[in-house]
């Protein structure tokens, strides 16, 4: 096979290795690039990214006690005295992708017995880290972007754009040095992937990030969806492009009922509702959404309620170039208000505040932050889509504290939080603090709890429950150490709540709430490891 050589792509991941800079970086890619052929690029792309072949959507997998195998067996000399192209090798992980299943393992072997004798030992440790998709010089995605924009002498924007319509990193290489790149549109039934939200701490963060103005939606807690339409034609498909049209058949029929246009791409999310058309918890959601057989059965057991709330593509035209306004209005335009995910624009903080009041009470768990004058970008990037989801906090009562040590000596500045078990009517250790306190609150707080001592000991002493403070708190996780059997990570104090008295403190019971339904989010596919299908 003709092409250009392993060897060279080694000679280049071991610059790359040598040189921490990103400018020299990406100057060494693209420089590589050129002097490839389209298809080579295309191969070099993958290979250097670590990202084995598919074959019929099955990824290469070869565990690491196969290549020991395999590795025994090599002869110390190379036997093949032709240079190995970059196309022998991806033909070869080809193959080693397409061997599947039981038996599998031994021919396994032989290929990559038969490949590994074709390298000398450098080599060999680069085709091992290929195997292994553990590069370890540095060039991610992002700088294989650059690389590319480099390539076109063009902006990074334009070439994220680009990535996010072609979608295959080795296409977008190709196409950049074969000169196609400037040809790629968006088109219907060719799913590109959607833009993504960056966290953000507050409304007031949101606001001043966004220039001061923007746009808040709520935060649905279901399945993202990009739905394509032609005419009568509509196909529905998963942040990770799954086509799932025949799983989802009610999303159709919402659609037929609720877009008066003749050609759209929209973006939304589904979520799964109760017969009151109350949002079911997120792995529902998931299990109508993942199901294949039964849909019809599972369309009426588990409906789906469709929010849109952007549009890629309309009549013809592509609109992702448009500004966040300008979409949104189009948008309007053409769908009934019962499908569009409600949202103020503002740059009022008590507003904004307010409506996320609201978007929690109705049971959402935050909202999204819009940049009014942002274009529709792939991915997490520039804080154009931010999700403020407020920090979890309750309100606790200290039962108990100890003599603190090193600067904190001689205050009582440990405090053991506890919350109201209504069942027993007494309290329940949830965790302890020393964070978010000034040290003028730890002598109040010393003297206090020395005036509400119940019994002393060495390390401190334990109080009437008096004190309540508020927390903020990360996570609830299982406890063997508490009887109450939970505790709170990472909390800390946000306040002494003097306005409070114990018994308005937060119970046992709502933290077991807390906890489940924590843990029901826990299954989220942020991206979406654990269910493949998505
Ligand atoms: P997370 O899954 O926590 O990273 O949150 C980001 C996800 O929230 C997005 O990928 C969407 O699937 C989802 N999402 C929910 N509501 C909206 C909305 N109004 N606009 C955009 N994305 C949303």
């Amino acid at each position: 096979m003709v092409g250009a050589d392993f060897a060279e792509l080694v000679r280049l991941c071991k610059a790359l290795e040598a040189t921490g800079s990103r400018n020299a970086k990406v100057a060494l890619l693209s420089k590589y690039f050129r002097g490839l052929s389209p298809e080579d690029a295309k191969v070099a792309a993958y290979l250097l990214l670590g990202l084995p072949p598919d074959v019929r959507g099955r990824p290469l997998s070869v565990g690491w006690a196969t290549i020991q195998e395999a590795l025994k067996a090599k002869p110390t000399a190379p036997l093949v005295e032709e240079p190995l192209t970059l196309r022998d090798l991806w033909s070869s992980l080809r193959a080693l992708a397409s061997l599947q299943g039981s038996g599998s393992r031994a021919r396994k072997v032989a290929v990559l017995q038969s490949l590994f004798r074709r390298f000398g030992g450098e080599e060999l440790g680069w085709v091992l880290r290929i195997l292994s998709g553990e590069m370890r010089h540095g060039v991610n995605h992002g700088l294989l972007l650059e690389a590319v924009a480099a390539i076109l002498s063009a902006e990074i924007d334009y070439v994220r754009r680009m990535d996010m319509l072609v979608n295959d990193v080795g296409e977008l290489v190709r196409m950049a040095v074969s000169g196609e790149l400037g040809k790629v549109e968006l088109k219907l039934f060719n799913p590109v992937r959607p833009m993504l939200a960056e966290t953000c701490e507050s409304i007031e963060e949101a606001l001043r990030l966004h220039g001061g103005q923007t746009s808040l939606e709520p935060k649905y807690d279901g399945v993202r969806v990009q739905i394509h339409i032609d005419g009568p034609e509509i196909r529905v498909y998963t942040r990770r492009l799954t086509d799932i049209t025949e799983r989802v058949p009610d999303v159709a029929e919402i659609i037929r009922g609720a877009v008066a246009s003749r050609s759209a791409v929209l973006d939304g999310e589904v979520v799964a509702v109760d017969e009151s058309g109350k949002a079911l918890p997120f792995q529902e959601t998931m299990r109508r959404v993942g199901r294949e057989r039964d849909v019809a059965e599972a369309v009426k057991n588990l409906p789906l309620k469709l929010w849109i709330f952007d549009v890629l593509y309309l009549d013809g035209e592509a609109v992702i170039d448009r500004v966040y306004e300008e979409r949104r209005r189009r948008l309007e335009a053409v769908v009934r208000p019962e499908v569009l995910a409600p949202r103020v624009l503002t740059g009022d903080p008590a507003v904004a505040e307010e409506f996320l009041r609201r978007v929690l009470d109705a049971g959402h768990e935050g909202v999204l932050a819009k940049e009014p004058r942002s274009v529709y970008t792939p991915g997490r990037r520039g804080a154009k889509w931010l999700k403020v989801k407020p920090a979890e906090r309750l309100d606790v009562v200290i039962v108990a504290a100890e003599w603190g040590h090193g600067r904190r000596r001689g205050w009582l500045s440990n405090y053991h939080l506890a919350v109201l078990d209504e069942e027993s009517g007494n309290f329940a250790v949830v965790g302890k603090t020393f964070k978010g306190l000034t040290d003028e609150e730890f002598e109040y707080m010393t003297r206090r709890l020395l005036s509400l001592k119940t019994e002393e000991f060495g390390w401190g002493v334990t109080v009437k429950p008096e004190i309540v403070v508020e927390v903020a708190y990360n996570e609830i996780q299982r406890s063997p150490h508490y009887e109450s059997g939970l505790a709170l990570r990472f909390a800390r104090i946000v306040r002494i709540r003097e306005d409070k008295s114990p018994r308005d403190a937060d119970t046992l019971q709502r933290l077991r709430t807390l906890y489940r339904r924590q843990f029901e989010k826990k299954g989220r596919p942020t991206d979406g490891e654990s269910l493949a299908y998505l």
